[in-house]
């Protein structure tokens, strides 16, 4: 069976620290599942089907295994029992993440209080990638191939510039 855990997100695009910590998690991991959030408050740029199929192309260009893409909807400690999920798999960049993260990863404990919250550093290339940093780039034509992966570096372009 293994183990399998949950990386959750809005991915709203998939940027090359996200794969990352996706790429890492199957190292330790036997399945990840990638939780694309679709209840976000705030309004997301890409509909949750684009999310989806970046993310699905990012990690099979990539020969990422044993990774599983699904929408999401509703609370993730629920969706972790229902899944047999042994943990939630965050990735950490500066100080600014961590008061946010640290809520969620005791209030996630306090709804399901089997399931883990782990931490990966960030690779210290992608400290400063965010999705809101590569829309914002490449609204004002910037060049963002640095920071999304190639194979979908031209659609997401596309989107954000052609409007
Ligand atoms: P963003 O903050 O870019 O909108 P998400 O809400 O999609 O990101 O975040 C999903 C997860 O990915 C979170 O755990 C977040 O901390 C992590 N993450 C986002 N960008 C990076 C990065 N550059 N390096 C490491 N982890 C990241």
């Amino acid at each position: 069976m293994g183990r399998t855990v949950i990386c959750p997100g809005s991915f709203d695009p998939v940027t090359r620290g996200h794969l990352d910590i996706i790429d890492r998690a199957t190292k330790m991991f036997d399945h990840v599942i990638v939780a694309v959030l679709c209840n976000l408050s705030k309004k997301p740029t890409f509909t949750i089907e684009e999310r989806i199929d970046f993310i699905t192309r990012a990690v099979q260009s990539a020969e990422i295994k044993n990774v599983e893409v699904v929408g999401f909807e509703g609370l993730l400690a629920d969706y972790a029992r229902e899944r047999n999920a042994t943990a939630l798999v965050k990735g950490l960049r500066a100080v600014s993440d961590f008061e946010y993260e640290f809520q969620m990863a005791l209030t996630n404990k306090k709804l399901n209080p089997e399931l883990e919250t782990v931490f990966l550093t960030t690779n210290q290339q992608y400290m400063f990638l965010s999705s809101s940093i590569v829309k914002q780039i490449a609204s004002l034509g910037g060049d963002i191939s640095g920071f999304v992966p190639e194979c979908i570096h031209d659609d997401i372009c596309k989107r954000l510039t052609n409007k």
